[in-house]
């Protein structure tokens, strides 16, 4: 447990903690360059060892919020896109507050690893499945998109055989993870010239200086 006053989490998803929320512009993936807000909910069992968002593992950090608080600002702004992220988020109910934001007419694109099952009615979902912690074969029939980090051709190798699960309509993505893109970018670049039903994905984000 981190030192901080642990926020106890509701069950029925009506409140959820709350890591961050924000109006940004999505900066990867297949919606990349649309304005979106941003509800990054805390908690991650996953514990990817690249994270940049580590902040948002431990569940009990983050002050949790009624869903009518969660909405306030983001109908007081022009976005009519909004992302769930995290974390993980689909390791809370996300059903109440889909409901709540569907009713009010927004896009609702969903970011996951897909190792918890889906809940909520989202109008895209990216899945960006982890090696160390595969997917859940009924989130990834679902995605509308596969988002691949790559460090190397071993990364490269296990996309393929995990995205030969996903839908025929499914948009494959491979994006350099951070740290190592001065490596890994060639390699995806060539590999998509070769196979083109793959995308190349960069987090435009941190060339932008946004979050
Ligand atoms: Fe971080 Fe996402 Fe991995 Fe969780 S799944 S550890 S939030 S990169």
């Amino acid at each position: 447990m981190d030192s901080v006053t642990k926020h106890e989490i509701p069950p029925a998803g009506a409140a959820l903690p709350v890591a961050e929320s924000f109006y940004s512009v999505q900066g990867e993936g297949a919606n990349t360059g649309k304005a979106a807000w941003f509800i990054r909910l805390g908690g991650c069992d996953v514990h990817c060892p690249w994270c940049d968002s580590k902040g948002t593992w431990n569940p009990h950090a983050h002050r949790v919020m009624p869903v009518s608080e969660i909405i306030a600002p983001i109908v007081q702004s022009p976005a009519i896109n909004i992302v769930i992220t995290g974390g993980e988020p689909l390791m809370h109910d996300l059903s109440y507050l889909c409901e709540a934001l569907k009713d009010k007419g927004y896009n609702l694109f969903l970011e996951t690893s897909g190792t918890h099952p889906l809940s909520g009615r989202f109008d895209w979902i990216c899945v960006s499945p982890k090696m160390h912690r595969p997917p859940l074969q009924e989130v990834l029939a679902d995605a509308d998109e596969l988002k691949f980090i790559v460090s190397g051709p071993e990364s490269i190798k296990w996309a393929e055989e995990i995205s030969a699960n996903a839908g025929k309509s499914c948009i494959l993505l491979l994006q350099p993870e951070w740290d190592v893109r001065d490596k890994a970018l060639p390699l995806i670049i060539e590999y998509a010239k070769a196979h083109p039903q793959w995308r190349v994905s960069l987090q435009t984000h941190k060339y932008m200086n946004i979050p």
